[in-house]
């Protein structure tokens, strides 16, 4: 037998080259634009806002920064509260905390998995009721797919409360033929090194309201007042991106659509082998919408398969493969200990879907052999459930 554990390893979504990253970083250090602004940020800043069809975007350091950003210019300030997916990364949340805000949780529902509108209805109530409605909603669109978000624009437009949509891992998705990210008021990308685009590190700030999104260029250069001499009448912050970075986001942009295609392709090939196996359960697409597929995940009901997804988890790993349980619910988190939390129903279906659910392998450089490998893991390890330790 081929002992697998010494293959390669295989990444869960590593970055990927696409061609014309060193012709733009040329660019950039050749006209010696090594700041933190110049022709490539304002290139990508415009390439981007086209691409997802927004007035226009603020390229940053992070996609933290971003949602620091956009809570800033919603006013989001100490004593105030702000609604938040739970099931998510905490990057979602922490800038909440920055702003010396606090978060409200709401969980996810079963077709996106994404913020349950019923959940989000039960807490503006009760919000309402105490006369306390929160300062801004952050909507997530988990693994490139989109929130409920008529149900959930509907209740924010209800409450005259403004949404902000997270969609980190989202660029490429669409909700109803129109671009994740362009939904709410602000929108939120990130280029991290995992992203389904990078620039190795990076964000960007996504509006239709351009007077807001030149506030966020003032406060995300150290908010200097328009002065000779250095002056500064309010906080401000080093949140630009660089201009060599920027360099490496055009090309990364330019194949946006051939990553998506490629990331959906990898879905289907993980979804045609495995999704007749009693038990497991993909991710599911919204109707009218299209999922970037950044990760393909599923859920793994032990009671069927007589396995549980640490198991599962446990035996690719030990075959050299990198796979992730899906996100821990931030209202699981000792962080936001004690903060409140709206359920979909009796049951918490983050809870659950955190329980049973994993993500495997899908970088979009990933072959056609390791995605074999994964595959043949995963059905010996479900085949044989009592040899796993
Ligand atoms: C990656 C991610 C972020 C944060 O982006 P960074 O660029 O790493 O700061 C925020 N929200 C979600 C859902 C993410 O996956």
């Amino acid at each position: 037998m081929i002992d697998t554990s010494k293959q390669g390893k295989i990444f869960l979504s590593p970055p990927h080259l696409s061609g014309n990253e060193w012709k733009y970083m040329k660019d950039a250090i050749d006209s010696n634009w090594i700041a933190p602004l110049g022709p490539n940020v304002d290139a990508f800043e415009n390439e981007l806002a086209h691409y997802v069809g927004a007035a226009g975007a603020v390229a940053v350091s992070s996609g933290t920064a971003a949602i620091h950003l956009a809570l800033i210019l919603l006013d989001v300030k100490k004593g105030d509260t702000v609604f938040c997916s739970s099931l998510t990364f905490v990057a979602s949340a922490n800038p909440i905390l920055y702003q010396g805000a606090e978060p409200v949780f709401i969980d996810s529902e079963p077709e996106t998995w994404n913020m349950s509108p019923e959940a989000l209805k039960r807490a503006f109530q009760e919000a309402n009721l105490t006369g306390k409605l929160p300062r801004a909603v952050i909507v997530v669109d988990l693994y490139g797919q989109s929130a409920k978000m008529d149900e959930i624009l509907a209740l924010c437009n209800q409450y005259d409360v403004p949404l902000i949509e997270d969609s980190a891992e989202s660029l490429g998705s669409t909700y109803k033929g129109q671009s994740c990210g362009t939904l709410g008021k602000f929108g939120v990308f990130s280029f991290n090194g995992n992203k389904i685009i990078t620039t190795s590190g990076g964000g960007m700030l996504v509006s239709d309201d351009l007077e807001a999104l030149k506030k966020a260029r003032f406060l995300a250069t150290q908010a200097r007042d328009p002065a000779p001499h250095y002056q500064h009448s309010e906080i401000g912050f080093n949140y630009r991106m660089s201009n060599i970075l920027a360099g490496i986001g055009r090309a990364q942009l330019e194949n946006i659509e051939e990553r998506v295609a490629t990331k959906r392709l990898i879905f289907s090939y993980y979804y045609e082998e495995l999704s007749g196996i009693p038990g497991l359960h993909f991710m599911p697409e919204l109707k009218n919408t299209r999922s970037n597929r950044w990760l393909t995940t599923l859920t793994i009901n032990e009671n069927i398969t007589g396995i549980s997804s640490n198991k599962l988890l446990h035996s690719l790993t030990e075959k050299n493969i990198e796979a992730r349980p899906v996100w821990k619910p931030l209202h699981l988190q000792p962080l936001f200990k004690g903060i409140k939390y709206y359920p979909h129903n009796e049951h918490s279906l983050s809870d659950q879907l955190f329980m049973t659910g994993i993500c495997l392998p899908s970088g979009t450089n990933i072959t056609e052999i390791e995605m074999m490998r994964v595959i043949n893991c995963l059905k010996d390890t479900l085949k044989n459930p009592a040899k796993i330790g």
